[in-house]
């Protein structure tokens, strides 16, 4: 039987976007997210990463600093009793990459392929899943891929951005904390 899972989105949620990050010296887990993803598992939710790389297409790092910091940040979640169940990534950029990366990739959020594909994979109830993203990108691809609740985690004043994607998706919410959002995963599972 298919189940609800939390999708999350790396830079800005799951660490601080320092743009571009390949490296675990630069990766600053954002407060909060360790207790977000134990909480989750818990809940009997599968913990599932949706992330933009496009540094790799555009020639910042490669995939293999990106699968090495995928390894070193899932083994940190472990330490700190958590699981993230699948990792997807997309490199590809529509302009600004180089050969063979430069192409306008379904995966890419605001499309929802990488949201597609797990849901196919691990066999999600997409209705009754979860996301929680930074950037107007991230809502946009949950509300195509059909995610029932969209969160906007801004804990600083929204930017314009936000605030343009948080009226173009009234279903949406801001969330200024991590613990907000684990509070609604155990509501919505209960
Ligand atoms: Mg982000």
């Amino acid at each position: 039987m298919s189940r609800p899972a939390l999708f999350l989105d790396r830079d800005g949620v799951i660490n601080v976007d320092h743009a571009y990050v390949y490296r675990p010296e630069d990766f600053d887990f954002m407060p909060g997210i360790f207790e977000l993803v134990a909480r989750a598992g818990a809940a009997g939710y599968p913990v599932v990463v949706v992330t933009n790389q496009s540094g790799i297409g555009r020639g910042y790092y490669g995939e293999d600093d990106f699968e090495r910091l995928t390894q070193w940040m899932r083994a940190r979640f472990a330490e700190r009793g958590g699981r993230l169940d699948a990792v997807y990534h997309c490199p590809h950029h529509p302009r600004d990459a180089l050969e063979p990366w430069r192409r306008d990739c379904p995966d890419r959020k605001p499309a929802p392929g990488m949201l597609l594909r797990a849901r196919d994979a691990l066999d999600v109830d997409l209705a009754h899943s979860v996301l929680v993203g930074d950037r107007p990108s991230d809502l946009e691809a949950a509300r195509r891929a059909g995610v029932g609740t969209r969160l906007l985690f801004a804990p600083e004043t929204p930017d314009a951005e936000q605030a343009a994607a948080l009226q173009a998706d009234p279903q949406a919410r801001r969330i200024r904390s991590l613990q907000e959002a684990a509070a609604l995963l155990e509501t919505e599972r209960s």
